[in-house]
């Protein structure tokens, strides 16, 4: 196996996403396995597939590409508003797309007449996430527009909590999407299929026993991915922590355990990105840096310290017995460490437990098979 690579437990994938997927569809909310984070890996996203999501969702059409090449025919929602240079390609791929601009929505609907298609599109709202999204009081204007325009349909309305600013929805403003959906289809004269009640931040409150309204659909990546809750940083009850591992190689293990006085003239080692490594134990160095992942967003193994990374290396601290040059480490990452690793091209994805078990259920409990006689 090359280093550096991801290493991917898809039965935990699997797992994670049974288990949220069974708790939401009881509280009437259906899943979208958001693909993102691991660059449209199709692996992956058969993995939530298989663990009950109704489609994928991507924020980029090459990855959803990537999808359709590995011969997933599920529906496929692009996420990120369409580049308007893009949207012949977006019919071609996506089912359906997110969308908050009326000439983009145009671009779509005469790529789908020539396409002789008809391309869903749900109207991301802004719900004070202040990233992508229609003001509520422009909505019912533009969702007419959609609904007379030949080549789209209007599939329903979305929004996005805690991506640009941190912060998870509250009840009230859950409610108001309701009232949203519930006015729009009023006005317009259209069901709306799907009201999208936002990303892995929203869980708490899809989850906390209260009614949902409207909201029929969550958009989730990290959850899934990563089994934590990203507002609290909390695992999910019953969930994966570590589906994802990075494995690098050591390169070099040295010794400097003073401040190198004869090397630096000028002592301040801020100014040169680096932390004295005075208690730090052994200096490893390993091959992997900035360019492959996220290294801030790296849990580095207990014992050791982060001293410093740079494009290409990563230097750590270990205080117990060092690893041996040519030895692997292994890493748990956060989302943002994922995302960069599973894009970047010197890093390959290894899959554990590709296949599904025949009975999952069974096959957990290897005495199932015996037979008392
Ligand atoms: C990234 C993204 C999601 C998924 O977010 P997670 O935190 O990974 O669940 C959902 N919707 C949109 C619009 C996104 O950009």
């Amino acid at each position: 196996m090359s280093c550096p690579r991801v290493e991917v437990d898809l039965r935990k994938i699997r797992h994670n996403t049974r288990t949220i997927v069974g708790r939401l569809n009881a509280r009437g909310i259906c899943v979208n396995g958001v693909t993102k984070a691991v660059a449209g890996h199709p692996a992956i996203a058969r993995a939530m597939l298989d663990g009950g999501v109704t489609g994928l969702a991507e924020a980029r059409l090459r990855n959803a590409q990537r999808l359709r090449k590995a011969g997933i025919t599920c529906p496929i929602t692009l996420i990120r508003t369409p580049m308007l240079s893009q949207a012949g390609e977006v019919v071609k791929i996506c089912e359906a797309s997110y969308n908050t601009e009326i000439t983009v929505i145009a671009g779509l609907a005469a790529a789908a007449i020539q396409q002789s298609k008809v391309h869903g599109v749900i109207l991301m709202v802004e719900m004070g996430d202040l990233r992508e999204g229609i003001m509520p009081q422009d909505l019912y204007h533009i969702a007419q527009q959609v609904v007379d325009l030949p080549g789209v349909a209007l599939e329903g309305i979305g929004a996005n909590f805690a991506c640009l600013s941190n912060f998870a929805p509250d009840a009230a403003k859950m409610q108001s999407l309701s009232t949203l959906a519930n006015d729009i289809e009023g006005q317009c004269g259209r069901f709306l299929q799907t009201v999208s009640g936002g990303n892995s931040a929203n869980l708490p409150w899809a989850l906390a026993g209260h009614a949902t309204g409207r909201i029929n659909q969550l958009r989730l990546g990290e959850a899934i991915l990563l089994g934590v809750d990203p507002v609290s940083g909390s695992q999910i009850d019953g969930m994966y922590r570590d589906a994802f591992t990075l494995v690098a190689e050591v390169i070099e293990t040295n010794t400097k355990l003073v401040c190198p006085t004869e090397i630096f003239a000028d002592l301040d080692l801020s100014k040169r990105r680096i932390a004295p490594n005075s208690g730090h134990g052994t200096r490893v160095i390993l091959a992997i840096g900035q360019q492959d992942t996220d290294i801030s967003g790296l849990s580095l193994p207990p014992g050791s310290t982060l001293i410093g990374a740079t494009s290409d290396h990563l230097v750590i601290g270990i205080r117990r017995a060092a690893p041996l040059v040519g030895s692997d480490m292994r890493f748990q990452m956060n989302y943002g460490a994922l995302m960069r690793a599973t894009a970047a091209p010197d890093v390959q994805t290894y899959l554990r437990n590709d296949r599904p078990a025949p009975n999952p259920r069974h096959a957990r409990d290897p005495n199932k098979h015996l037979t008392l006689v």
